[in-house]
């Protein structure tokens, strides 16, 4: 076993959990040496905003999470554009594309996820590269590559997205700010299929139409053709571009290679130790612990914690984090809570197509365990509080909860309410931040989803007009 003052800590990839982890560390003053290897060009960014830089409401500056002085400025050796290529187990070294090694005492795999690509004929052209008119959109560099292809065509041109998950409805919304005639292509039978089921997908499809963008449900698109892409149901979508957002998967080609345990991604434990070899942990979209693959920046910043913990000689463990996802798009409200589809409880549901609102709560004994809110998120703040803290509440509760379109004046949040859920941050640490920009610095509240933002300026504006107690006498 190494001192931790003298270990070789490397981590693989330098994306949303591996940028928390080395965040952890520093505050954990941990005292080996941190090497980095990120293959992307550009310093650490935050991948949920990209539509927002798309949409043009954000520039890259404004995205990037940590600049390459603040790895400098911590001692942490960022390098960026470096592929890992290979993991030598025996020799205890990773290599990278261009052939330099680099010897590891701990190894921490962040190499978060691929897209999956769609089968559809003609999308690949024979030298593997995609067809011209396709763009995916995962990293800075593709964001970067559609937004120029936006820039180049006229008001008016026509985009698809294909999938209508999370991520295809974030890319439509930007694209139709940017002035395009956006279709979505979605194969299940209603939009946001794996969070949401069918009320909740319709309200949604019909909100996305009031908007401008048109929606095919239970349709895929199966061939490339000479003037867009053509669907299993016949239609032909003419158009200039296409996205594709068919969902991802673990990036795991390194962990398999290395003759690591891989199921869907790196199989790990309750430390975010490879079950394989005891050097090696997985954080993030790459890791798999207790079956489950996550896929969301709230869990993925709960390993980072946990490892940084657990490297630095404490006893943190990580159990499994709740679902928590948020839909970030311009004039489309979704938040989800656990799996409101599979979730096992009494139903209680309301559909409100007039308004474009769809609300679903699913109570065992009592228990919120589930929720899915669309179109109306006056009510998340509370109902997220009460599932967090698994209060039971009375016979009519759940219908009250639902009802009321307009929100009341919000009840003052208790100091243990949960405000950011990517950063697990409570209103009680927010109201003992000295300004904003203090905030996000210490607690990093706002710096994921950014949907906490309102709350976290509100809690600091009351706690700012507070009055402070002088003491007696
Ligand atoms: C456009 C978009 C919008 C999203 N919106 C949301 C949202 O609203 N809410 C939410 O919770 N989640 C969202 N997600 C998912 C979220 O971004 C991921 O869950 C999160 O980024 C996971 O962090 P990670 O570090 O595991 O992976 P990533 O952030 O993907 O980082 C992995 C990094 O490792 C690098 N890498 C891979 N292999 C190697 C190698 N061999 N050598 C060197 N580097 C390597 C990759 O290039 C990448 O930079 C979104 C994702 C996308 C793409």
């Amino acid at each position: 076993m190494t001192n931790q003052s003298t270990e070789r800590l490397v981590v693989i990839g330098g994306g949303m959990a591996a940028v928390r982890f080395v965040e952890e560390l520093v505050a954990r003053s941990y005292a080996g040496t941190v090497t980095v290897l990120a293959d992307e060009e550009h310093a650490p960014y935050n991948r949920i905003l990209l539509s927002a830089v798309l949409e043009g409401t954000h520039n890259v500056d404004a995205i990037t999470l940590r600049s390459a002085e603040w790895f400098a400025e911590r001692g942490v050796d960022l390098r960026l554009g470096a592929r890992v290529l290979e993991v030598d187990r025996d020799a205890a070294e990773v290599m990278l594309v261009d052939g330099t090694r680099i010897a590891f005492d701990r190894l921490v795999l962040a190499t978060g996820s691929i897209p999956t690509l769609p089968p559809i004929r003609g999308l690949v052209r024979f030298d593997g590269s995609l067809h011209p008119r396709v763009h995916a959109f995962r990293s800075l560099a593709d964001c970067e590559r559609l937004d120029a292809e936006v820039g180049r065509l006229d008001e008016g041109a026509r985009a698809v997205v294909v999938g209508g998950g999370l991520l295809g409805l974030q890319v439509a919304r930007a694209l139709s700010i940017r002035g395009l005639h956006t279709e979505i292509v979605e194969g299940a039978e209603h939009l946001l299929a794996s969070q949401l089921g069918e009320p909740g997908g319709r309200v949604l499809a019909r909100d996305l139409r009031r908007l401008g963008t048109d929606v095919y449900t239970g349709a895929r698109a199966i061939r490339m053709s000479e003037e867009g892409v053509r669907l299993d149901n016949g239609y032909e979508l003419s158009t200039d571009l296409i996205v594709l957002t068919a969902g991802g998967r673990p990036s795991t080609a390194l962990a398999r290679r290395a003759g690591l345990m891989v199921r869907r991604g790196v199989v790990v434990d309750s430390t975010l130790r490879s079950v394989t070899d005891d050097r090696i942990h997985a954080i993030g979209d790459c890791a798999e612990h207790r079956r489950r693959v996550t896929g969301f920046v709230p869990p993925a910043w709960e390993q980072a914690g946990v490892l940084a913990d657990v490297l630095t000689g404490g006893f943190a463990r990580y159990d499994g984090s709740r679902s928590v996802a948020r839909l970030r798009a311009t004039d489309l409200e979704v938040a989800v809570l656990g799996d409101p589809e599979r979730a096992t409880g009494e139903i209680v549901e309301m559909t409100n197509p007039i308004a474009g609102s769809h609300r679903r709560l699913v109570i065992e004994g009592g228990v919120i365990v589930a929720a899915a809110l669309v179109g109306d998120l006056s009510r998340v703040g509370l109902i997220t509080q009460l599932y967090d803290r698994g209060t039971v509440l009375g016979p009519d509760e759940p219908g009250q909860l639902l009802l009321g379109e307009t929100a009341a004046e919000p009840a003052p949040l208790p100091d243990e309410a949960e405000v950011c859920a990517c950063a697990g941050v409570t209103a009680g640490a927010i109201r003992g931040c000295a300004s904003f920009d203090a905030c996000r610095e210490s607690t990093r509240a706002t710096t994921g989803c950014g949907g906490c933002e309102p709350v976290v300026r509100r809690l600091l504006v009351e706690a700012s007009a507070a009055p402070v107690a002088v003491p007696a006498g």
